[in-house]
């Protein structure tokens, strides 16, 4: 199947080319973006020429920035073409919502992706929390926004989620390895004076056994990055390191499944192998749970302002 590519930035780089590329569903048959090529492949500057040139091409990611997303998905639906959405799906949850309907009117699939979710052992961080009952559960999601952002000013700007931005793929993996629904009880969020999204958040969740649960978000982290998950239950305890890929069952760690960091076999070609599946059923797949997470977090959160941030 063919498929283009839209918002050729950081992660159109490092993650979808190569998994197109690797995929045996997929042909990247174009591009768009305002100044981003993909060697050897065609390139449009905006969708609707894309849209236009190419009736062939039936199924697009959009990998842009959550705002200018929007404009995008809706260009490509109207236009009957499946789309697939990089995190967070949308700027709000309406628009997101907006997105699943016309989808549906029009026929085509739809797929809000997590790749958190994708990471190799969170499957089985799920399978073994499934009977188990939570006692505590701590997430600590710190990394240097220098080091992962460089030049990404939309993060910090109205709808770019600031520390969000990675703390949203943290909620992606904790709604889906939860056997409960967890909501959010408070949060403060500190922004820096110059910035309009936070650099850091730190987040109480409401548990329905009254697990204590909360979440720890920061952007300056420098040395040691920490993408980390601990959740201990009434039979035993679990950590979940690297944003998912490694997992501690009582302190020891545990075989990473066969093949789950291959080529054909990492977050993004699973994700692409799902949008095949979706794109061959008309399915649809739009989970917006993290993101309603984070929505509340923005509104029930205590501002603090901190000192200002610059590059
Ligand atoms: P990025 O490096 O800034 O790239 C985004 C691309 O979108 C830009 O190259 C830009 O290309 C295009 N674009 C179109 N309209 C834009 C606008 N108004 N403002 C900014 N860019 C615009 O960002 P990214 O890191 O690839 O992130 C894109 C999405 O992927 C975000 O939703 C992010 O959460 C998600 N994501 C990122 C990572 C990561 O590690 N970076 C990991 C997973 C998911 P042109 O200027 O050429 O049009």
């Amino acid at each position: 199947m063919k498929i283009a590519l839209a918002g050729i930035g950081k992660i159109a780089r490092d993650q979808h080319v190569p998994a197109i590329r690797a995929s045996r569903d997929w042909e990247l048959a174009a591009t768009v973006s305002r100044h981003g090529t993909v060697e050897g492949v065609e390139s449009f500057s905006n969708i609707a020429a894309l849209l236009d040139a190419r009736p062939d091409i039936e199924t697009i990611s959009l990998c842009l920035p959550p705002v200018p997303r929007f404009a995008s998905a809706v260009a490509a639906i109207g236009a009957g073409r499946n789309v697939m959405l990089e995190k967070p799906p949308g700027a709000t949850l309406t628009e997101c919502r907006t997105l699943e309907t016309m989808a549906r009117e029009a026929g085509v699939s739809i797929f809000a992706t997590w790749h958190s979710r994708e990471a190799a052992q969170v499957a089985a961080a799920k399978a073994w929390l499934a009977d188990r009952r939570i006692l505590r559960l701590k997430i600590t999601w710190k990394e240097d926004v220098r080091r992962w952002h460089p030049g990404q000013a939309w993060i910090w700007q109205p709808g770019g989620l600031g520390v969000f931005d990675p703390g949203i793929n943290a909620l992606s993996i904790l709604t889906e390895i939860l056997p409960d629904p967890i909501h959010i009880a408070s949060a403060t969020l500190s922004f820096p004076e110059n910035c309009e999204t936070p650099i850091a958040a730190d987040l109480i969740f409401a548990h329905p056994s009254g697990a204590q649960a909360t979440a720890e978000f920061d952007f300056r982290q420098q040395g040691e990055q920490t993408w980390t998950i601990e959740i201990e239950t009434t039979a035993g305890s679990l950590r979940l390191l690297d944003g998912g890929a490694k997992l501690l069952i009582d302190g020891v760690i545990q075989e990473v499944p066969c093949g789950a960091n291959g080529p054909l076999n990492g977050e993004y070609p699973r994700l692409y192998a799902k949008m095949a599946t979706l794109a061959g059923s008309r399915g649809i797949d739009m989970d917006l749970t993290p993101m309603a997470l984070v929505a509340d977090a923005f509104l029930l959160g205590r501002r603090v302002v901190v000192e200002p941030f610059h590059e």
